[in-house]
């Protein structure tokens, strides 16, 4: 298999572009791609600081670095932030590989934890009940994320969002009916005391991530999550890979399906005006957020237990 451009052996085929590509070529499809995702969402301004989320695994730890590498030579501050859930077995290693990434890049990195903020490592929050570990950590990590970029004076948040997420989290949505959540997918308006994100890898595939990692010499094969079997996401991630390898284009058409749906009827769901938690003053709908109902639900729990 030879590159199509310059015709060295090629290291991938690109069966949606009907093309194969080099080392050197792969690289610079991958980081125009990149770049065109977000320059077409206007999703980088001059003069920002970007907090990035780098868990350390493959998908965050291409993000730091294909950003530092596109943004090198432009007035635009990255930050690492880390969440430590507390999983044992699993975080300790990729919290490692968070470090090493952003030492070797200069990154400024620093670490939350649950165990600080919330009192309780995930572990000691699931213990003995019966909840969707995924449905917990989903919401500490996006109010622990929130709360440290804020404090880092951060412009915008980046995640390591791909396309197979993007596709799994339309597909999800739409299996459960919940259009709230689904519409809340489309890019969001500023609102008071929440970082607005970006994911200028939505529209890169999985596996190509993990290609970028290893020719780059910054891959790392991290366990997966053990509480990752127990979650909706596994079954669909499962299910869509079964249906790209047979159709393949099936994961973007869902993604570009779902943002023509989204555009159709704009105003019948706008976004919501978020109002502040009157617990611990993070932006949320209603009264308090989801956080610090989890808590106090836990809090509950723990003393019927006694
Ligand atoms: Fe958290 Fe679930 Fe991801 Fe594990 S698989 S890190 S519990 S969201």
């Amino acid at each position: 298999m030879k590159c199509n451009i310059c015709n060295s052996p090629a290291i991938i085929s690109l069966k949606r572009y009907g093309t194969s590509l080099c080392q050197e070529h792969f690289i610079s499809y991958f980081e125009a791609k990149v770049k065109e995702t977000i320059l077409s969402a206007g999703m980088i301004a001059e003069k920002e600081r970007i907090a990035v989320a780098v868990s350390g695994g493959k998908d965050s730890t291409a993000l730091l670095f294909c950003l530092y590498r596109l943004l090198s030579g432009r007035e635009v501050e990255l930050v690492a932030i880390t969440v430590d859930e507390g999983i044992a077995g699993y975080r300790d290693d990729t919290i490692q590989a968070a470090k090493a990434i952003s030492r070797q890049l200069g990154v400024e990195q620093h670490v939350v934890s649950f165990r600080e903020e919330y009192g309780s490592s995930l572990d000691r929050m699931v213990l003995g009940k019966r909840v969707a570990p995924c449905t917990y950590c989903g919401v500490f990590r996006k109010h622990a994320l929130n709360r440290a970029a804020r404090n880092l004076g951060a412009d915008k948040i980046a995640t390591g969002h791909n396309l197979d997420d993007e596709a799994q989290t339309v597909m999800m949505n739409y299996l459960k009916g919940d259009f709230e959540r689904l519409m809340r997918l489309r890019p969001r308006r500023a609102q008071k005391g929440l970082v607005p994100r970006i994911k200028p890898l939505r529209m890169m595939p999985e596996k190509e991530i993990a290609l970028y990692c290893m020719v780059n010499g910054i891959f790392f094969q991290s366990r997966e999550c053990p509480y990752a079997s127990l979650s909706l996401r596994a079954e669909v991630r499962d299910m869509m890979n079964s249906l790209e390898s047979q159709f393949p284009g099936t994961k973007l058409s869902t993604v570009k399906g779902f943002e023509r749906i989204a555009e159709v009827d704009q105003s019948r769901w706008p976004q919501i005006d978020l109002a502040t938690c009157t617990q611990c003053g993070e932006p949320c709908v209603g009264n308090r957020c989801k956080a610090c109902e989890i808590l106090d639900n836990i809090k509950i729990a723990n003393i019927k237990s006694r």
